[in-house]
């Protein structure tokens, strides 16, 4: 269907009208306008529903706003279901796509709270990091116990329990012991995701975590996601969707940035990671950890558990991270939150992490 009808209105006063419903855009109920990258974006509006019989799954609207200057903004769009999709039209005709779904007025409390990243030399800090909950986990998740390291344990909401994945009860129990549990998603769908699709994901996922228990605001991008949702470039980060992430999520473990440099050079929305299953070598995942210890470094692992062809296969590695934890040299955190978090106070440096010159190509996905 296209678009049924269209209206032009005038902006009346708030108090003009019954209906107050407002439309918030670009991102479900509140994406905050201060954190949209841009120029030009519209400030937040209430606007007058056009219609107002609420039952037609399939409408359109025309508004005309006046903000103080007198120049005229447009607003067209169509509603399908819970979801508006249109553009705002500036007076010089610039054209911003919209699009606008609605949830249960709850989510706006999943607005993530500011995060500020510590900045300034920091020693070495890691984070093990396991997608997906598949149930290769449970063996993993004893070996890093037994050899007191931690862990962040990245969850598609509805893909916990299906299966032989680990379940909601016992993600409760991973995280008493010091793991980390946050968002992947809710479906990890292998997707190039419309809009509504990557709202969905984005703040279902983070609602669906706080109803199971474990609210949070960090984000793990599922490697499945292509084109304009593949987040491998910080340019990719500097649109609505970008906007998404930083309004409803701390750190958000995309590809925008190389997975080996100086926390200086990386961004707590894009930060990548190395991954040491997936047939990784033993030599490659060495020349990882080799800059992994370097001073002011802050660096992702990954382990997806059910890409390891035998059980102890990094065994070898987690007891070379289970030394370096034992001697300071190395701080293990389970939370991606933590890798931009000031340090306790320091220890004595190690004298034996240098520069290796050692030049390692960004990963893949
Ligand atoms: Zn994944």
């Amino acid at each position: 269907m296209g678009v049924s009808h269209q209206r032009r209105l005038l902006r009346r006063p708030h108090s003009a009208g019954r209906d107050r419903r407002s439309f918030r855009w670009a991102g479900g109920p509140c994406v905050s306008p201060a954190r949209v990258s841009g120029r030009g974006w519209y400030r937040h509006e209430r606007l007058r529903r056009v219609g107002g019989d609420g039952g037609r799954l399939d409408r359109a609207a025309l508004d005309a706003l006046r903000p103080p200057d007198g120049a005229a903004l447009q607003l067209a769009y169509t509603i399908a279901g819970d979801t508006a999709s249109g553009a705002l039209t500036l007076p010089d005709g610039t054209r911003y796509p919209l699009v606008g779904v609605r949830f249960d007025s709850a989510a706006a409390s999943l607005i993530a709270p500011t995060f500020v990243p510590v900045s300034g030399s920091q020693p070495p800090v890691v984070m093990l990091r396991l997608d997906d909950t598949p149930g290769t986990d449970r063996d993993f998740l004893q070996r890093l116990k037994a050899r007191g390291l931690t862990a962040e344990v990245a969850v598609p909401t509805r893909l916990v329990g299906r299966g032989n994945n680990l379940t909601w009860s016992e993600l409760g129990q991973w995280r008493a012991k010091g793991m980390g549990i946050v968002m992947h998603s809710r479906f990890h769908l292998k997707s190039s995701a419309n809009a509504q699709h990557l709202i969905a994901e984005i703040v279902g996922g983070f609602a669906e975590m706080r109803a199971h228990g474990f609210a949070t605001n960090v984000f793990v991008q599922p490697g499945t996601w292509g084109d304009s949702i593949y987040f491998d470039a910080p340019q990719k980060l500097a649109t609505w969707r970008g906007a998404l992430l930083r309004t409803f999520a701390t750190v958000s473990e995309c590809y925008a940035y190389g997975p080996l440099l100086t926390r200086s050079a990386i961004s707590p929305l894009g930060i990548g990671h190395v991954t040491i299953s997936d047939g990784a070598s033993d030599a490659r995942i060495r020349q990882y950890w080799d800059v992994a210890q370097r001073p002011n470094h802050a660096t992702v692992i990954l382990v997806h558990t059910l890409r390891l062809r035998a059980k102890d296969r990094l065994d070898w590695f987690l007891n070379l991270v289970a030394t370096a934890q034992a001697n300071g040299t190395v701080r293990v955190v389970a939370n991606s939150q933590d890798l931009f978090a000031a340090s306790p106070p320091p220890r004595e440096p190690p004298d034996s992490v240098g520069d290796s010159g050692i030049q390692i190509q960004p990963q893949t996905p």
